[in-house]
């Protein structure tokens, strides 16, 4: 297992995050467990906030935060200077209690509830990233005359498909998000916005896809959407002053991936605006991006027990674990692969060839297949490195198996930031059938 952060092996060969012997948190919170190491956390932020930095541009890095949500998430999301998508109510709700400023908030989605809408208008968020015709005219219907006009950014389907596995893939031209850039449907839409009094037009939004591990994808977004831009400065005399170019930028999950540093992403992004800009003899717009996994992705590691096994003679061995796509749903869904080693026992030479399975009712719940471990026992502790981004997020009830707690580990201490879940709360909204009266 590659060593991410602040994980290393310690003196007694025991996997450490954030400075935390990690058997000891299995202890003390048990097992499934998922752990964050803030310090990377905070590591990502800070390059991807600096690289716009030193290219003097105006900018803001919004953590989509659809790949871990959580009040403590968001109150270090806040402190490190992030913006925040949200793309629903519950995220939004989260992002209040968590005393994230509303107006660093911006709403996502390509069906959001005229309810939802509201609630962004009423917390007055930074900028709502409108999907579709239905969009503006709902909000259109909710703007209230003489109030402030509502932020939009306009979401376009620039037609490019991003180097990566095609059931995430949302760039397309054949995608349920966004207006068709080359098919006309974005003039249609700026025209609405700009003819109603309830919108200020901010920009554009285009997000091409997801665990990209090459820039120019992103050169050519920008590329597309600025020949438009050139178009609509004649046809519409307007301009943005925004261009968002979304998330999307890929971690190191195996081996096989060979991620850029966030500051070579943002360079090519920002010179290829710029290279554009001049040529428009335009003002540079704000320039914002949307990284999620990116943020969350590796500094996350998932603890578990290890139980039963089972072997198929001359096929495979199963090792069973206390977990699976119940908190890791991206092996069965994407057939996403990840590493594991043996936490509490770091030093023991690789002895055999498993398959890690879930203990849900489902063949299809795989974590890993076909990983070299030394040979593993009942009660050995696992841990599944990079599983920080749409873990937690994606968790669920399948089987009524409760859903695990989540600690962040920084300069050796500890803290528990979601409660794992009871078979109390597993009834919670469970109503009883009421008894018949018996006449
Ligand atoms: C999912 C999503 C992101 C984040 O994607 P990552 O791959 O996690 O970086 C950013 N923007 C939009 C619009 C998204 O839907």
């Amino acid at each position: 297992m590659h060593l991410h952060g602040t994980s290393k092996k310690n003196e007694l060969g025991h996997l450490e995050i954030g400075g935390v012997d990690t058997t000891e948190l299995a202890k003390q919170f048990g097992t499934p467990l998922y752990v964050y190491d803030v310090a990377l956390i905070k590591e990502r932020a800070r390059s991807f906030k600096k690289a716009f930095e030193n290219m003097g541009v105006k900018a803001q890095v919004a953590y989509a935060s659809k790949a871990f949500s959580s009040i403590a998430m968001f109150q270090l999301a806040k402190e490190e200077g992030l913006s925040l998508d949200v793309v629903s109510g519950g995220e939004l709700y989260t992002a209040i209690k968590a005393g994230f400023p509303a107006e660093k908030m911006h709403l996502h989605g390509n069906n959001k509830s005229r309810e939802e809408l509201k609630m962004a208008l009423e917390h007055g968020v930074g900028c709502i990233v409108v999907d579709n015709f239905y969009e503006i005219d709902v909000l259109d219907e909710l703007y209230v005359d003489g109030e402030r006009k509502i932020p939009v950014l306009l979401r376009v389907t620039p037609g490019i498909e991003a180097h990566t596995h095609d059931y995430i893939t949302t760039g397309q031209e054949d995608s349920k998000f966004g207006f068709g850039l080359l098919n006309g449907q974005v003039e249609r839409a700026i025209e609405k916005v700009l003819a109603s009094k309830a919108f200020h037009l901010l920009g554009f939004h285009c997000h091409i896809g997801s665990q990209i591990f090459e820039t120019q994808g992103f050169v050519l977004a920008a590329e597309r959407v600025f020949e438009k831009i050139k178009e609509w400065k004649d046809r519409f005399s307007y301009v943005p002053e925004v261009v968002n170019l979304g998330g999307g930028f890929g971690i190191r999950y195996t081996e096989e991936d060979a991620p850029l540093p966030a500051t070579y992403y943002v360079e090519k992004i920002v010179e290829a605006v710029q290279k554009q800009v001049k040529e428009l003899n335009m003002e540079m717009p704000e320039i914002w991006i949307e990284p999620g996994r990116s943020l969350v992705g590796d500094a996350g590691t998932t603890l578990y027990s290890i139980g039963s096994q089972k072997e198929v003679p001359d096929v495979r061995k199963y090792v069973a674990v206390d977990g699976g796509m119940t908190d890791n749903i991206r092996p069965a869904l994407y057939e996403a692969k990840y590493e594991a080693a043996l936490a509490n026992r770091m030093n023991d030479k690789e002895e055999e060839k498993v398959s890690i399975a879930g203990k849900c009712c489902e063949s299809g719940d795989m974590l890993i297949w076909d990983i070299a471990l030394p040979s593993v026992k009942p009660n050995d502790l696992l841990a599944i490195s990079c599983t920080g981004a749409y873990g937690y997020s994606m968790a669920n009830n399948y089987n009524r198996i409760p859903r695990p707690a989540v600690v962040f580990v920084e300069d050796g201490e500890a803290q528990l930031v979601v409660k794992r879940e009871s078979y109390e709360n597993i009834i919670v909204n469970d109503i009883p059938l009421k008894s018949k009266v018996v006449k």
